[in-house]
């Protein structure tokens, strides 16, 4: 009985001294899977590598109801959001791309006319500089505080490594032939090491599945070379894994395609955490996987489901309201187009014509509503004075508007319902695009559990500020997730 009484009081005090609260880990690492839903991830869970996607499921903190809380669902507007801790509508992100609103002019959410990929091509809208993201990131927050901190992004696309990466950070982007290359704005030239980096074999994996390789594969020479979580300060490495996307639009996260690279993506996490493991220390670092935006099903499953779903095309769309509009203002294409999943109004030819934009935009949105698939739309007056606040979609549709930015009708499609003629995309305000994996690891700062609580997802950097001991960046407008404890 006194032995066991022993033990016990052994382990209660193991348990309460096992987390080490003032200490910061050496290193954070944040996996973003592009496209990931976690309703995959759920499916999936049973065929996962014992020590990969399953190390987060059974070792880390789980939440389950992890939301993005912006309806344009999109790339640059979620990796934008996980390091800030706030909204497109702050951020500036609005979307991979947009149109000037003024000038009608495309803009791209990491293009930079000032700045060159180092020692590789660049083409007129390639991604080289995070200058159009208005909110600092956490790792800006690490490297003003602690300047010797390094933070490091690598992606397979542009913008998944400009945007979490911050004005602070530098980013690493795979090119067409493999390697990686950073851009005039982070440095004059590559340090040896990204170089003399060589993409892994094939092994006759699929392309995208080679994309997640390389990307992983230079992430481990970053690891090595930077000597991350082995210096005095903390460093934040982040990773984002372009293949899943590009799988789920051609295939659909319905697809034994999208399966199949679920699975070899599971293989290559475990052997990157495990060299991570003994690279740096198992208990010396804090993992953090989690996703951009998930994916909504190919209108066809879900019309074999028994579900409401179609395709929009767009420039159909735009020809009907403008059609409309025609017939009310006597005036052709008053609607340039469209520019991040709102109609952006002919600013030149509504002044040339003594049209005033407002009622334009009124009359567009009536039309607009009257197209199939359109659930709800609100124009610029509207999402800019809050109007129409608690409004079907109104909320989020808010976090996906930005004044300077946006067009002048935002719409959101019904539910399965999709722009584009082929494959599956996402962008929208409902589950199957909000709902990600939100999965944290760290034994020595987070204990495993689930919470089963709604969570939105600008609480991830607030959350990663706290366990490097930062304040959380300024804009942020999240709180720290409740960690199982
Ligand atoms: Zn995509």
């Amino acid at each position: 009985m006194r032995r066991l009484a022993l033990l016990l009081a052994a382990l209660l005090l193991a348990a309460c001294a096992n987390l080490p609260e003032a200490q910061r880990p050496p290193l954070v690492v944040v996996f973003v899977v592009d496209g990931l839903p976690y309703r995959q991830v759920e499916q999936l869970r049973g065929d996962f590598a014992p020590d990969g996607l399953n190390r987060f499921l059974k070792e880390g903190a789980v939440f389950d109801a992890a939301h993005y809380g912006h309806a344009f669902t999109v790339t640059a507007a979620g990796h934008a959001t996980l390091l800030t801790g706030v909204s497109p509508s702050r951020h500036g992100i609005i979307g991979n791309e947009w149109r000037d609103p003024q000038t009608g002019a495309a803009v791209y959410c990491a293009s930079d006319p000032q700045e060159h990929y180092i020692g590789h091509p660049t083409r007129a809208l390639d991604g080289t500089s995070p200058r159009k993201l208005q909110a600092e990131t956490v790792g800006d927050v690490l490297r003003r505080i602690s300047p010797q901190s390094r933070v490091i992004a690598v992606s397979g696309k542009d913008r998944g490594a400009i945007l979490p990466g911050g004005q602070a950070g530098t980013a690493y982007i795979a090119m067409a032939d493999g390697r990686f290359a950073s851009s005039t704005f982070y440095m004059a030239a590559h340090p040896a090491w990204v170089d003399a980096f060589q993409p892994p074999a094939a092994e006759g994996r699929s392309a995208e599945a080679q994309l997640d390789a390389a990307t992983l594969a230079f992430a481990r020479a970053a690891v090595a070379a930077e000597q991350l979580g082995r210096r005095d300060a903390p460093d934040l490495l982040l990773v984002s894994l372009s293949g899943h996307d590009l799988v789920n639009h051609r295939w659909s996260a319905e697809s034994p395609q999208s399966r199949e690279h679920l699975l070899q993506l599971d293989a290559l996490l475990q052997a990157f955490l495990r060299e991570l493991d003994a690279a740096v220390g198992r208990a010396r670092y804090v993992a953090l996987l989690t996703a951009d935006h998930g994916f909504t099903p190919s209108p066809e499953w879900a019309r074999a489901q028994g579900l409401d779903a179609g395709r929009i095309t767009g420039s159909t769309m735009v020809g009907r309201v403008n059609a409309a509009l025609a017939a009310r203002f006597q005036a052709d294409k008053l609607v340039a187009g469209t520019s991040a999943s709102a109609l952006l109004l002919d600013r030149r030819l509504l002044a040339a014509q003594g049209l005033a934009p407002d009622e334009v935009a009124a009359a567009a949105r009536e039309a607009l509503l009257a197209q199939p698939g359109i659930a709800a739309a609100y124009t610029r007056q509207e999402l800019a004075s809050g109007s129409r606040a608690g409004a079907p979609f109104f909320a989020a549709m808010q976090r996906s508007w930005n004044a300077g930015r946006s067009g002048d009708v935002q719409y959101v499609t019904k539910p399965f319902w999709m722009f584009g003629t082929a494959g599956a995309t996402h962008g929208s305000p409902y589950e199957e695009d909000t709902h990600v994996p939100l999965l944290l690891w760290g034994p020595a700062w987070v204990r495993a559990g689930h919470a089963a609580q709604p969570v939105d997802m600008v609480d991830v950097a607030p959350t990663l500020a706290n366990l490097l001991r930062l304040p959380p960046p300024a804009a942020s407008e999240g709180r720290p997730l409740p960690l199982p404890h």
